[in-house]
């Protein structure tokens, strides 16, 4: 292997992008856009941990570790030098082949009469909102296929959880979503179990980027959660897929000033709103202001709209968690 290889890898996995990945953050910013922050080579207490971002390099002034992206990734993962570039191949190369595979389920879905009838019975009617989340279908049997014809091989596929250990498409008559980093997969069967992910974190809130210039923010536990709601007007409506947030969600939610109405669900067991309580504590102490917003009993955001719920119905519940 030459040289330029890895100088085109290095290139291509910017490390600060690498180190955010595994959620490391600047504690400060120093000159000529250099970070400091924690050392993940080592237990660090004090910031020692210094990343240039110009040059793709990093130092640590306690462990005295220090090199480029390839080199952090023989530390941290504890691997030899090749087994360190596959791994960061491996990471650059997993966002292409989650787009092609999201891809695919796209052009699927409006083949797919039984797709688009469950998306209706879920409330999913607008044109835009599936172009919006990118909804997609797994009709089964042919994802591998198509992947194979696009030069991804197989090993790719069955890490990547797309393909099982055996060869088949692991979604298979599932609703597909678009995550960060993920796939969600919907079964619109009532024999298989509803949700599932791809293997990995389930990645940060939904549509965050857009959503977090909003001073009042709307949480919703899952996707049709979501979907109804922005069809519905609300543009301001963000989802943690689930009812307990990762540490990244979390941040995101705490990254600045902002009020969040927890929208989750009520259901008779009142767990929904117990996750809900206990999150708008955690908020609270993040110095975020949370509020809950009472849906009447036994509904979701979903069902309450499925079931002929008005944007003005939503927007008095929202109001009236404010009082
Ligand atoms: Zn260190």
């Amino acid at each position: 292997m030459s040289f330029p290889t890895f100088d085109t890898l290095k290139q291509q996995i910017p490390l600060l992008d690498y180190l955010q990945a595994l959620d490391w953050q600047p504690i400060r910013r120093l000159s000529r856009d250099r970070l400091m922050g924690l050392c993940p080579l080592h237990s660090d207490r004090k910031p020692s941990f210094l990343v240039d971002p110009n040059k793709s390099l990093f130092y640590c002034y306690s462990c005295g570790l220090g090199g480029d992206v390839i080199r952090f990734a023989e530390l941290y993962h504890q691997v030899k030098f090749p087994q360190a570039l596959a791994l960061l191949r491996q990471w650059r190369g997993l966002p292409a082949l989650l787009d092609a595979a999201a891809e695919f389920y796209r052009m699927h879905l409006h083949r797919h009469g039984e797709a688009v009838a469950y998306l209706h019975q879920r409330g999913i009617h607008s044109p835009q909102l599936i172009e919006h989340m990118r909804i997609g279908y797994a009709p089964g049997g042919c994802l591998r296929g198509w992947l194979t014809q696009l030069g991804y091989p197989l090993q790719a596929m069955c890490q990547a959880g797309l393909v099982t250990a055996v060869g088949y498409d692991a979604y298979m008559h599932r609703v597909v979503f678009p995550l960060e980093g993920n796939l969600y997969g919907r079964s619109i069967s009532p024999a298989a179990p509803p949700h599932r992910f791809l293997p990995g974190s389930k990645g940060g809130l939904y549509s965050w980027d857009q959503v977090r210039r909003y001073p009042d923010v709307i949480l919703v536990e899952g996707l049709f959660d979501y979907a109804v709601l922005w069809q519905a007007g609300f543009q301001n409506v963000t989802c943690a897929m689930g009812s307990h947030l990762n540490s990244h969600q979390l941040r995101q939610l705490c990254d600045g000033p902002r009020t969040v109405y927890l929208a989750f669900d009520a259901d008779s067991n009142g767990s929904g709103q117990r996750a809900a309580q206990r999150l708008a504590r955690t908020l609270g102490e993040c110095g975020i202001n949370a509020h809950l917003v009472s849906l009447p009993d036994g509904h979701d955001p979903n069902s309450f709209f499925v079931q002929g719920g008005t944007a003005r119905q939503f927007q008095a519940f929202w109001e009236a968690a404010l009082r």
